[in-house]
């Protein structure tokens, strides 16, 4: 695989130029070019510019709204909806998290239903933000059927991702971010296209037979991780993103999506609890001594942990030069 050098500013510059001439308004470009610099920042490879080719489809098809105004609707102090106007996600982030931080913050809970969304990159970065704030919060988006239920051979659940986030006042939030599916699709994308196999588990090919082989698994199935256990939070994901918020789980996400390699609308649930409230100030001391513990640990580390050390070099990324060919950079 050969690779081109680009600064984090280049990499934000082309992915907002590849999004304005796909028909994004300076709003929405500037909004997803940040969230795919943060994520090739922060080695997050299978949500930065990998993804372009699927963001422009989305917008040249017309199915997301390139000039999306998401609106943020106060339906109890505690209760807040935004209508995300079918555009991609991270504009409805920037315009909702502040305000749910605070409903948060005073309430000691509050929830943030996203509709009529279409999310294609990692959730960590909503619930990082919300720590940041000294709030704990989760997250999780559905997506299109990739993943057969334990003990099944069909498709159902997306590959449903859930992040947490726990706020430590003199340190980096605790944040772990994760697909349900035993692999992210976007990284058996990459395995596929590097032409590398995949673990034991991850997936079935079209005939429902166990592989390795990244290609097969793509014509076929993922699996969840953890056997049945990780089907069920599979299947809660698809509850709490679907139904929960007034969003369609995603085989009927996959009914109305036109199959054009962009992600289909659907729905986020997003929690934030203030802690302080919550334990009466008796939060701090307890996770602390626990976090200390578990990461002295021989053997671990704490989840955003390699995200933050990627971050600390400001130098330039390696980029797949062929991505860039298909992004339309000349290199
Ligand atoms: P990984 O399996 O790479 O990582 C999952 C979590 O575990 C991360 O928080 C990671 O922290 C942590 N972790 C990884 N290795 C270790 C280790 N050895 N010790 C301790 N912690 C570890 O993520 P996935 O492949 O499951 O998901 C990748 C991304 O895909 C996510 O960001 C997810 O949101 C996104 N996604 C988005 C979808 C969408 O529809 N928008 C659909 C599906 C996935 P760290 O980051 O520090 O390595």
């Amino acid at each position: 695989m050969t690779t081109t050098q680009l600064s984090l500013e280049e990499i934000y510059l082309i992915a907002l130029k590849a999004l304005k001439a796909a028909g994004a308004d300076e709003h929405n470009a500037s909004a997803v070019a940040d969230i795919v610099m943060k994520a090739e920042r922060d080695g997050s490879h299978s949500h930065g510019l990998f993804r372009m080719p699927g963001y422009v489809a989305s917008l040249q098809s017309g199915k997301v709204n390139g000039q999306a105004n998401p609106e943020l609707h106060v339906r109890t102090p505690v209760v807040l909806h935004c209508d995300g106007d079918l555009g991609y996600a991270p504009l409805a982030h920037q315009r909702s998290l502040g305000k749910l931080a605070k409903a948060a913050t005073s309430n000691g809970v509050a929830t943030l239903s996203i509709t009529r969304t279409h999310h294609f990159a990692a959730l960590w970065p909503e619930t990082e933000a919300l720590a940041e704030q000294g709030l704990v919060a989760i997250t999780c988006v559905s997506y299109l059927p990739n993943v057969a239920p334990f003990g099944s051979h069909e498709k159902l659940f997306g590959t449903n991702p859930i992040a947490f986030a726990w706020p430590r006042p003199n340190d980096s939030p605790v944040v772990f971010d994760m697909a349900t599916a035993a692999m992210a699709m976007g990284d058996v994308q990459i395995a596929a296209r590097d032409g590398k196999t995949v673990p034991e588990g991850t997936g079935l090919n079209a005939d429902g037979n166990e592989t390795t082989d990244a290609a097969e698994i793509i014509k076929g199935m993922l699996l969840p991780f953890g056997g049945y256990k990780g089907s069920h939070i599979a299947m809660m994901i698809e509850l709490l993103a679907g139904p929960l918020v007034g969003e369609t789980t995603s085989f009927r996400s996959q009914k109305r999506d036109s199959g054009d390699g962009g992600p289909p609308r659907g729905g986020q649930f997003i929690l934030a609890i203030n802690p302080e409230l919550l334990s009466a100030g008796n939060w701090h001391d307890e996770g602390e001594a626990f976090l200390d513990r578990l990461s002295g640990l021989d053997g671990t580390r704490l989840p955003g942990k390699r995200r933050y050390q990627n971050r600390l070099n400001l130098g330039p990324r390696e980029i797949n030069t062929e991505l860039l060919k298909k992004i339309g950079v000349a290199v």
